[in-house]
């Protein structure tokens, strides 16, 4: 599994917002939702998924939403 490029790149986001689309990629500004994820993290309890790891469909960078 390719998520090297996630690492140490981070946002955070509310994950109603993300779910609705609301988030904006760091980079270009694109909108970005569920379906530009490319790895979901539950490894911190108590509400997996805790965090996502999304690649951009607009500039294609990588990185992870950190749910708030
Ligand atoms: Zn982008």
């Amino acid at each position: 599994m390719q998520t090297k490029g996630a690492e140490g790149r981070r946002i955070t986001a509310s994950r109603r917002d993300f779910l609705a689309y609301l988030t904006v990629c760091p980079f270009c500004g694109e909108h970005v939702g569920p379906r530009f994820v490319t790895r979901e993290h539950a490894d911190v309890p108590p509400n997996p998924p805790y965090a996502a790891s999304v690649k951009c469909p607009r500039c294609r960078e990588l990185y992870e939403v950190l749910f708030s």
